[in-house]
């Protein structure tokens, strides 16, 4: 089955109303630039959402990339300034947190975090009411995140994978929305390619030391039937899981934000 029919059977299949505003996460990579893409062309109602993250070179091409996708398929774009609203790059961001851990946080976890703390944020303070963040998660990313939730011994961390977050009812927390959910790269890949979308295919320079990348070289030599059968076993195991979690949010005592526990993890990161 081609790429588009297996987005639009997604978005069939979690009952997502065109109606409804989504906003998309857009990095200025593959995957979120095809998510809006294919949203778009099937009518949806969406807008986009950048952040800057001043990584030197790389971030200003993604800007440039993020924006002329926007301008081609007719699109609004909010935009995130981290040095303006923050004060300071990613980059150094990231060092002094690092420098008071004694380095013992990965790059892309610091990043990570502070990434779905202002995209939740932000994205509910606009002045469109959002109901849905879509990002550009693929079926090898969430294959990864759920083989790396039982390596940590924490399947229960899983609850929340999926198309579509539903298990989380808070007023302060926008529902996640991953069409690409069940598309692996390398096909993403190839609809970009074939389409010409302005994307930025180089990697991040920060992606240096990730766990993640690791699970990513093993999840990479599967065939795209294995990865399927990874995700098949988590939705088997999904009712289970979330039987056995604490779906219901609280807010941090620090910065306000929905939180699990009482102090959200980019607080936590800020706090070191
Ligand atoms: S690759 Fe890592 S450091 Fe670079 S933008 Fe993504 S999360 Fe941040
Ligand atoms: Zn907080």
């Amino acid at each position: 089955m081609d790429i588009e029919k297996k987005f639009a059977e997604t978005l069939k299949k979690i009952k997502i109303n065109k109606k409804s505003k989504i906003i998309v996460a857009l990095s200025g990579g593959k995957d979120s630039t095809v998510t809006a893409f294919l949203l778009k062309k099937l009518g949806y109602n969406i807008e986009g959402f950048h952040i800057d993250l001043k990584i030197g070179g790389y971030s200003e091409r993604c800007l440039a990339a993020v924006k002329e996708l926007c301008e081609q398929i007719g699109i609004k774009l909010h935009l995130y300034d981290i040095k303006k609203e923050m004060g300071s790059s990613m980059c150094y961001i990231r060092g002094g947190i690092q420098e008071k851990a004694k380095g013992n946080i990965k790059n892309c976890a610091i990043c990570g975090v502070i990434k779905k703390w202002i995209i939740n944020k932000h994205v509910r303070e606009l002045k469109v009411k959002a109901d849905y963040i879509a990002t550009g998660h693929n079926l090898d990313d969430e294959s990864q995140t759920f083989l790396m939730n039982i390596f940590k011994g924490s399947p229960k961390l899983s609850a929340n994978l999926g198309a579509v977050t539903r298990n989380v009812a808070d007023k302060k927390f926008i529902p996640r929305l991953k069409p690409l959910f069940y598309i692996p790269e390398d096909e993403i890949r190839e609809y970009a390619k074939a389409h010409k979308l302005p994307i930025v295919y180089e990697k991040c320079p920060c992606a240096l030391d990730s766990y993640r990348i690791q699970v990513r070289s093993f999840v990479q030599k599967l065939s795209e039937k294995e990865k399927q059968n990874i995700i098949k076993n988590f939705e088997a195991l999904t009712p289970r899981i979330q039987k056995t979690k604490d779906t219901r949010m609280r807010y941090c005592e620090c910065c306000g934000e929905p939180s699990r526990n009482r102090i959200c993890k980019m607080c936590e990161l800020m706090r070191i």
